[in-house]
């Protein structure tokens, strides 16, 4: 019995909490959209995707592959990303390069992004800043798996 009577306790004092946060928060958020400036931070509403909140210089998003000034990709197919993936989401295939300071190119570079985790492992392993995380695309989605299956020309965009 007196264990009941806590449960419903702790029940209504989480009503309680739930409510004055949702109260005082429409309060300073009607203030807001009135145009009256308080001192209060917080109160913030984005109205994304009309809206979209600055990224931070340092944030992590959809990968890209840098080119060389002849288009080709900078990346020389060594392999380090492939290995140091945690989630095994990148596939590489080594081709030959005519050109000998090269010696490699990717003739497939593939990033299984539904299976990442943006830890960034891959772009710091890099040893030609051949990949990045800056691109700021952070609202993308598929319909099926395969649609966040990026190649190299969708990596090169
Ligand atoms: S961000 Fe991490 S999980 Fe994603 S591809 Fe790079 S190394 Fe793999
Ligand atoms: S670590 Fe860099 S150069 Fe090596 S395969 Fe990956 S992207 Fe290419």
């Amino acid at each position: 019995m007196i264990k009941a009577l806590g449960y419903f306790i702790e029940i209504i004092r989480g009503i309680v909490i739930t409510s004055r946060h949702f109260f005082v928060n429409m309060f300073f958020h009607i203030l807001k959209v009135l145009g009256i400036k308080t001192k209060r931070k917080g109160a913030v509403t984005i109205q994304y995707p009309e809206q979209k909140k600055e990224i931070a210089a340092r944030h992590r998003s959809l990968h890209r592959l840098m080119a060389r000034e002849d288009g080709k990709p900078r990346c020389v197919a060594c392999m380090l990303c492939v290995t140091v993936c945690p989630s095994e989401c990148i596939y590489v295939e080594a081709a030959e390069d005519p050109d000998l300071e090269m010696q490699k190119y990717p003739s497939k570079f593939i990033i299984d992004i539904g299976r990442c985790c943006f830890c960034g492992f891959c772009v710091e392993a890099c040893p030609e800043d051949a990949i990045r995380m800056d691109s700021g695309e952070i609202d993308f989605a598929g319909y099926t798996r395969d649609d966040l299956v990026y190649d190299l020309d969708k990596l090169l965009r």
